[in-house]
């Protein structure tokens, strides 16, 4: 039923539609074009953090394994201001390991964004299909090694950004134990932050399961759709979406694929739960033949550096390195802090002449008017017969309940 608020609305939408689309992409385009060719991360550096921590062992909370990676990580960023935030957790306890630059921040006075990947490793290999090999620890090179490795290419570069902002980086302990996985750590920092912790934490990027030497990275639906909707127009402007052009004019990669909508539990919905905005980037599907996470390497001995590339790496950390330079991930984020003013002088003025604009014989007005729905109503009855074929947005169902 076309009701007749909706016949308005669809109406409007013929009018502003296709002026909101090129917009958009313009923006796109200035933002993010000139940064890419001066994207730092480094793909190899990251490739060889993978096959260090790999070769501690497993990283299973309270091992020496854990201790050793720990103290690696603390070595590795001396710019970096460090603490560990313990937690009683089976016999073991638990640890994450908290950043902040620049060193003098602390997040209860200073707006920060957070990065973040968990460096525990599953204690079983229970998808493993032989029985016998299912109590074996996996070598989560993949699961485990690679987020830290990415977030530690960000630990690298950003002292040198000059950034107007602080970054607090988290390494979770215990997100991969239990009978299925617990996401314990996060949960244990989340829930500790002050209420003025939390204010200052404007939102949260985890990063897990990012190196994947076959790179498919879907749209995950229990992201913060505010954090989410950065990644398609970044994706695209660094080439990573299939059938679409990035700034360096060539049709690339099919890396991102914002069409392949999944829902993914981890760390970020620890901090979703109390209220910051946060998201993961992950490729569930891990391995060149995998179609969903429980069909690849994922949670088997398999997890080995070699399933691993550098590129992958090298491809993430950059995505996020770029909603770092560009601001993009603070202002997805703090765009519903920014007051609404009562228009100034200027403002107004503007308007009266827009409004002076418009007010020409109305025979012209309803020319033009016909004109432009003409040429756009084809295009906008085909996105919304696609529309109709496809899932909701995820702004229009997420809530923090549901994540
Ligand atoms: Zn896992």
């Amino acid at each position: 039923m076309l009701t007749r608020g909706r016949l308005l609305l669809v109406c409007a939408l013929m009018l502003v539609a296709p002026w909101t689309l090129v917009h958009a992409e313009e923006q796109t385009t200035d933002l993010f074009c000139p940064l890419i060719p001066n994207l730092e991360a480094n793909g190899e550096r990251a490739n060889a953090s993978v096959a260090w921590q790999v070769g501690l062992g497993p990283r299973l909370p309270g091992s020496n394994a854990s201790a050793s990676l720990l103290d690696g990580l603390e070595t590795r960023h001396p710019a970096w201001s460090f603490t560990r935030d313990a937690h009683p957790y089976a016999s073991t306890g638990l640890v994450n390991l908290v950043a902040i630059y620049p060193p003098d921040a602390t997040l209860a006075e200073d707006r920060a964004l957070g990065f973040g990947a968990h460096y525990d490793t599953r204690h079983v290999a229970d998808r493993e299909p032989e029985v016998a090999n299912q109590s074996t620890p996996i070598p989560g090179a993949n699961d485990g090694a690679s987020g830290v490795a990415a977030v530690e290419e960000l630990m690298h570069l950003i002292p040198s950004m000059n950034l107007d902002h602080a970054v607090v980086v988290v390494m979770f302990d215990a997100e991969d134990q239990g009978e299925t996985p617990i996401i314990e750590g996060s949960r244990r920092w989340a829930d500790n932050l002050s209420e003025s912790e939390r204010e200052n934490l404007a939102g949260f990027v985890l990063l897990d399961m990012v190196g994947d030497a076959s790179l498919d990275l879907a749209n995950i639906t229990s992201n913060h759709p505010l954090l989410n909707d950065v990644v398609q127009p970044m994706a695209q402007a660094m080439g990573l979406i299939e059938g679409q052009t990035g700034c360096d004019g060539t049709v690339n990669r099919d890396v991102y694929q914002p069409e392949t909508r999944t829902w993914i539990g981890d760390d970020h919905m620890r901090i979703n739960a109390v209220e910051v905005p946060a998201m993961v980037i992950i490729d569930h599907r891990y391995g060149p033949n995998a179609t969903r996470l429980d069909d690849g390497y994922w949670h088997t001995l398999e997890d080995t550096p070699d399933k691993v590339s550098a590129e992958s790496l090298e491809t993430v950390a950059r995505l996020v390195e770029l909603g770092l330079r560009s601001g993009a991930w603070m202002n997805a984020v703090t765009i519903d802090e920014v007051p609404v003013n009562e228009p100034s002088p200027d403002d107004t003025e503007g308007v009266e002449e827009q409004a002076r604009a418009f007010a020409g014989p109305l025979g012209l007005l309803l020319l033009g008017w016909a004109f432009v729905v003409g040429v756009t109503g084809l295009s906008v009855v085909s996105i919304v017969l696609l529309r109709k074929l496809r899932p909701p947005p995820a702004a229009a169902t997420w809530s923090w309940d549901e994540a």
